[in-house]
């Protein structure tokens, strides 16, 4: 049984040595207690900001600790009526193969998922799970209206993918990506449906996006941040908004507590288009995972939903090097880990 801990905060990419992948005993069970071995686990762009100390909408991981992350398992032993032996299982894992699950866990415990299992586990940590469920709220929230033109950023990873087939199929006059290649942006177009897709690392990207968006910008579903956004700004709208789902280009960059330097220069657009910029986290809305996941399902079901994922394998100790995907751009779609068959 082993797991990842964190050993200090990472200063900039996570480097080796944050983590330290050590070997644990397997629990002995009481009452009310299950095992779950981890099967997939998912990365995220927030894995990062959970290693740092900055003020955050949890509290970061403590130097120590078995690193937080979500995942999907199996039940390999019980002593809980409600997980039996060979359900799975998905919610927060940690970064270990051997989990325990404890009935009076209050905070984000593990939920069996259904059986037999809708569509292939790895869904649950992505289209059908939380990256999905935040494209649906970020497109949802920003009220898009049949029409407009909307703007995504990391438009091939796991939350653009589907907040752009969304857009679509809301009525979206223009869906335009912008992804980090040109091989991204050809996928987004061919197979995603964006009108098109800007790659941020050409050197005339500015114009390019500006040629795609010849009305201005209605909605900006932002990921990324950084130049991207600010750019984005440059064009919004009279009443735009901004569905401010992450901003990855900064989270290798955060001073201690959270203070940035150097950020947005164009903020003041917000003011001068009248627009409106909403933060939003996923784990606040529980209560709409049902509608989300059953919009989302309706949608694969019908065959007019396309997810990609990237799965590493190599068990959990790959876990920390392919982190670094998420920063330089390697994935496509979801990015997990296969931790055990
Ligand atoms: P992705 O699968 O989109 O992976 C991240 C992608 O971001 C990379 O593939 C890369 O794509 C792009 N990227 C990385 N660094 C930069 C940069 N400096 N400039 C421009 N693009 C960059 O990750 P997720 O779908 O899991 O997450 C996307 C965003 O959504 C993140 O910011 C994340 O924090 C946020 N999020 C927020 C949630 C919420 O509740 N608010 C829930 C889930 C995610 P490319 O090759 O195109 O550059």
């Amino acid at each position: 049984n082993r797991a990842y801990r964190l050993r200090r905060r990472p200063v900039g990419q996570l480097t080796d040595g944050d983590l330290e992948l050590v070997e644990e005993q397997v629990p002995e069970l009481a009452d009310g207690q299950a095992l779950v071995r981890t099967k997939l686990l998912s990365l995220d762009p927030t894995s990062r900001v959970w290693m740092s100390d900055m003020r955050s909408y949890e509290p970061p991981v403590p130097i120590g600790a078995v690193m937080r992350g979500f995942g999907v398992g199996e039940v390999v032993a019980s002593r809980r009526e409600d997980m039996p032996v060979g359900a799975t299982v998905s919610g927060f894992t940690g970064w270990q193969e051997l989990v325990l699950a404890d009935d009076s866990q209050l905070e984000a415990p593990l939920t069996v998922l259904p059986t037999p299992l809708p569509a292939p586990e790895s869904a649950f940590l992505g289209v059908l799970g939380h990256t999905g469920i935040s494209a649906y709220l970020g497109i949802d929230l920003a009220e898009l209206k049949e029409g407009e033109t909307i703007v995504i950023s990391a438009a091939c990873g796991a939350v653009g993918s589907i907040a752009g087939q969304i857009a679509r199929q809301k009525g979206a006059g223009r869906v335009i990506g912008i992804a980090g290649s040109p091989s991204k942006c050809q996928h987004a177009v061919k197979v995603l449906g964006y009108d098109a897709c800007i790659d941020h690392h050409a050197a005339d990207w500015r114009a390019q996006l500006d040629a795609a968006t010849p009305d201005g910008i209605d909605v900006d579903f932002e990921n990324v941040g950084g130049p991207v956004m600010d750019h984005i700004l440059m064009r919004l709208n009279i009443g735009a908004r901004v569905s401010l789902c992450g901003m990855i280009s900064e989270y290798n960059s955060y001073n201690k507590g959270g203070e940035h330097t150097g950020s947005l220069t164009n903020i003041v657009q917000l003011i001068m288009q009248r627009a409106t910029i909403k933060g939003f986290l996923v784990l606040d809305w529980a209560h709409r995972f049902e509608e989300a996941i059953t919009y989302l399902a309706g949608l694969l079901g019908e065959g007019k939903l396309h997810y990609d994922e990237t799965i590493v394998g190599g068990g959990i100790e790959a876990a920390p090097h392919a982190l670094h995907q998420l920063f330089s751009g390697a994935n496509l779609g979801k990015l997990l880990v296969r931790v055990a068959d």
